[in-house]
C-alpha cells in the first residue's frame, strides 16, 4: 500500500501520515518512515506527535518503560503487550460498567477513561517458550 503524500502538507500532516493505522509505532519508527520523504529533524517529528495527540489524532500507548507507542485514534480498544518479543496487541474493550461504578463509588473520583494493559506472552511467544526456556533464563 502506497501512501500518496501531498506536495504542500504540512509537517504535521506528513507526521500523521506515518502513523499507520494497524501497529503501534514508537517514535523512533515514526521518524524513519519521516525521513523517507522530509528531512524533518527527530524533535520536530516528536513535537508534531504531541500537538497531534491534544487534537486527538493519534493516542499514547504506554506499552514498556524502555518506548511510546503512537496508533491512529480509533474506537476504543484495549492492549495486550508482550513482554519478550515487545508487541503491542489491540484488545477490543470489554463491558465492566459495574466495575466503573465501583471504583468510582469507592474513590469518590470522577471517572472518565479506563486504561487497560494486559502483559504477558503472545501465542507465538507462548508457543516457543518451552524450547527456548534455558536461553531466555540468562
Ligand atoms: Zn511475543
Ligand atoms: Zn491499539
Amino acid at each position: 500500500m502506497r501512501k500518496v503524500i501531498r506536495r504542500k502538507s504540512t509537517q504535521r500532516e506528513i507526521v500523521l501520515e506515518a502513523v499507520r493505522s494497524d501497529a503501534h509505532m514508537t517514535a523512533r519508527e515514526i521518524f524513519d518512515e519521516v525521513s523517507r520523504i522530509s528531512s524533518m529533524s527527530f524533535g520536530t517529528v516528536y513535537r508534531n506527535l504531541q500537538v497531534l495527540e491534544v487534537q486527538g489524532e493519534i493516542a499514547r500507548v504506554d506499552s514498556d518503560a524502555n518506548a511510546t507507542r503512537y496508533e491512529r485514534k480509533k474506537q476504543l480498544h484495549w492492549h495486550l503487550y508482550c513482554r519478550k518479543c515487545g508487541g503491542v496487541f489491540d484488545f477490543p474493550e470489554s463491558s465492566s460498567v459495574s466495575f466503573d461504578q465501583d471504583a468510582e463509588a469507592r474513590s469518590g473520583f470522577l471517572i472518565e477513561e479506563r486504561v487497560v494493559m494486559y502483559r504477558g506472552l503472545c501465542v507465538q511467544c507462548r508457543g516457543t517458550l518451552d524450547d527456548q526456556d534455558h536461553e531466555d533464563m540468562e
